[in-house]
């Protein structure tokens, strides 16, 4: 054993122990309101839930989602009957028609791509005996190249155009009708929110003819707020033809920890490849085992607390803030940018001080001539918050 590690058992609360925590909470703490560079919903309103939670007694049980929501009949200790109202609630805000989708809450929004290139995958292989080839374009999460590299997937990376969208021309170049694609189209890059254009990518899969298509939806923030907003036909299975989608569950749901919601139809479903589990009596399709229990009580909690009215509001609000920052920055003649349906406004990147003090995030590019930040407007972000950002900048700008 290390030399280093001197632990002796203590009373739970012991001082010490009470004061590192205290310290760590109160350090926390003064970080929320200035949190306005990453995409997680800071309003958490959970209070009400841990108290109940705590009352019930549920903290001395262990509870544990594994295996299909749907059909795992053996481990009572779990919360499938949330979870399954959870997915019912928001499958049909996706366009999915409620009998012929099928759902989990995930670790995160990355497990809900891993999920969507894995049963594309899948799916694909089954219909043509090929393998597929990944396409993705170069502005959306790492986390799908990785992913993709992971599952030993052949992947052509697309280029964007300026304002991070996907570039259908260059689509049109690198898509190779002769094997099956899988598409993983992003619902907000990540940097930029740039939406792909479902239409255009679905026109070239046509004309193309090619051999066979899976549509996986990378919407971890967007995914969130565009339901309930004037332009949830963005996100309409129907409308679209997409297979599965990949949200987060702790960015405008504004879950304490990750948590993600991934939605397939259940044709999908039906042509994977089921392991068979004899200790949860079933078929399993799904990668990860254990999935936390207490997320998906949290997020129908949420659910059922706020309501759909709440999230209109909201939606609106975080759009309306967007557009209202993008403004302020307008009129000072600071280079900044905003997509369309976005909430995510970039700029030209400011000092280090400014950076550090807003939790900003970096990036760049050359076309927008070079170093950039974002701010991503999440519902604690109100505009008081924006105004003492633009006070900041304001200031640093007069002094250079
Ligand atoms: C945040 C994000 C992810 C990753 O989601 P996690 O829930 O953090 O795993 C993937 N794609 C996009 C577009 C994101 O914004």
């Amino acid at each position: 054993m290390s030399s280093r590690i001197h632990l002796k058992p203590q009373n739970r609360f012991s001082d010490s122990i009470e004061q590192r925590l205290n310290g760590f909470a109160r350090r926390i703490s003064t970080y929320k309101n200035r949190s306005i560079g990453y995409p997680v919903n800071q309003e958490l309103g959970l209070t009400e839930f841990y108290s109940w939670y705590k009352q019930s007694g549920l903290t001395e049980i262990a509870l544990n989602n594994a295996g299909d929501p749907r059909t795992t009949s053996i481990a009572p200790l779990n919360t499938h009957a949330f979870e399954n109202e959870v997915i019912d609630f928001l499958a049909p805000l996706y366009g999915f028609k409620p009998d012929h989708s099928w759902g989990l809450i995930t670790l995160s929004g990355s497990q809900g791509n891993n999920l969507g290139i894995y049963f594309g995958s899948r799916l694909l292989i089954k219909q043509t005996g090929l393998t597929p080839i990944l396409y993705v374009s170069s502005e959306a999460h790492y986390s799908i190249k990785q992913l993709a590299e992971l599952q030993q997937l052949e992947t052509r990376v697309i280029q964007t155009q300026i304002d991070g969208q996907m570039d259908i021309q260059d689509l049109e170049r690198q898509l190779d009708p002769s094997r099956p694609a899988l598409m993983i189209i992003a619902i907000g890059t990540t940097f930029k929110g740039a939406i792909d254009d479902q239409q255009a990518i679905n026109q070239v899969l046509t004309d193309k003819k090619v051999i066979a298509v899976y549509r996986h939806l990378d919407a971890a923030l967007f995914g969130g707020f565009l339901p309930f907003s004037d332009h949830a036909d963005l996100l309409n299975q129907q409308q679209h033809l997409f297979d599965s989608i990949a949200v987060s569950g702790h960015k405008f749901f504004g879950i304490d920890e990750p948590a993600g919601i991934f939605i397939t139809t259940r044709d999908t479903l039906s042509k994977q490849n089921p392991v068979q589990v004899a200790y949860l009596n079933e078929e399993i399709a799904t990668l990860a085992c254990s999935r936390s229990a207490l997320a998906s009580l949290k997020i129908w909690w949420k659910i059922q607390s706020t309501g759909i009215q709440a999230y209109q509001q909201q939606s609106q609000q975080l759009l309306d803030n967007a557009q209202y920052l993008k403004q302020c920055l307008d009129a000072i003649a600071y280079p900044a940018w905003l997509g369309p349906f976005s909430n995510t406004v970039y700029f030209q990147r400011p000092s280090a001080s400014i950076m550090e003090k807003w939790l900003l995030a970096p990036d760049s590019d050359p076309r927008l001539g070079g170093s950039l930040a974002h701010v991503v407007v999440m519902q604690h972000v109100t505009t008081d918050i924006i105004n003492e950002f633009l006070g900041d900048l304001m200031l640093e700008k007069a002094n250079t």
